[in-house]
């Protein structure tokens, strides 16, 4: 199954960039009423199309996989009936962003490539993972944008292809790197309102090749 062939193949490429650690963060897709997502606890390098869990969207059901699903799928789930646009789902706890995130620091936009995020990478308050109220606390900081932090906790980044999430959990890492390097320069320069606001328009018929 093409979905379950993707999401195995993004699984592996957030290990081997260096976007996870062990067997944190998991990834899902929507297609119509079924999410299909990582199992909890399996390395990556072990992972192969058949461990991929689907659950049904409208009952919260696991309807095909053996394993267990990803201690996250509450907030999967909960993001994808309250935003229709998204439709692929990467959450990370990569190391950059996650400081941000545990500093309670939105990430500055020092770099045009954020725009692919939007107007912001914001945090989220803290909840407990895999409980209701951080899935609630992401949707709501996330609004429009295509990424997000959580507090205490790490990176959720989305968009209407797995590929599109993927390229933003990577953009999100990568500015918050370049951000604190900035910070260490002594002089964070965020792009201005009017620049920023042309960098997000550019990405929003940005083609990925
Ligand atoms: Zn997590």
């Amino acid at each position: 199954m093409q979905v379950k062939k993707d999401i195995v193949h993004y699984a592996k490429m957030l290990e081997k960039n260096g976007l996870v650690v062990g067997t944190a963060g998991n990834i899902s897709v929507k297609i119509g009423d079924t999410m299909y997502i990582t199992p909890s606890a399996l390395p990556y390098e072990e992972m192969e199309e058949q461990d991929i869990l689907e659950v049904d969207l409208v009952s919260g059901d696991v309807i095909a996989g053996k394993r267990k699903p990803s201690s996250e799928t509450p907030m999967h789930s909960y993001i994808y009936k309250h935003n229709s646009r998204i439709k692929a789902i990467v959450h990370t706890h990569s190391t950059y962003a996650t400081m941000f995130a545990c500093a309670h620091l939105p990430i500055p936009i020092v770099h045009y490539t954020a725009a692919d995020i939007g107007n912001e990478i914001a945090v989220a308050p803290y909840a407990r993972y895999g409980s209701e109220e951080l899935a609630l606390h992401a949707v709501n900081t996330l609004g429009d944008n295509n990424g997000v932090l959580l507090a205490n906790h790490g990176v959720i980044a989305v968009g209407e292809t797995l590929k599109d999430a993927f390229r933003r959990a990577e953009a999100i890492e990568e500015v918050a790197h370049l951000a604190y390097g900035a910070h260490q320069l002594n002089s964070v320069k965020p792009l201005g309102p009017k620049d920023l606001a042309e960098a997000v328009e550019g990405f929003k018929t940005y083609v990925s090749g």
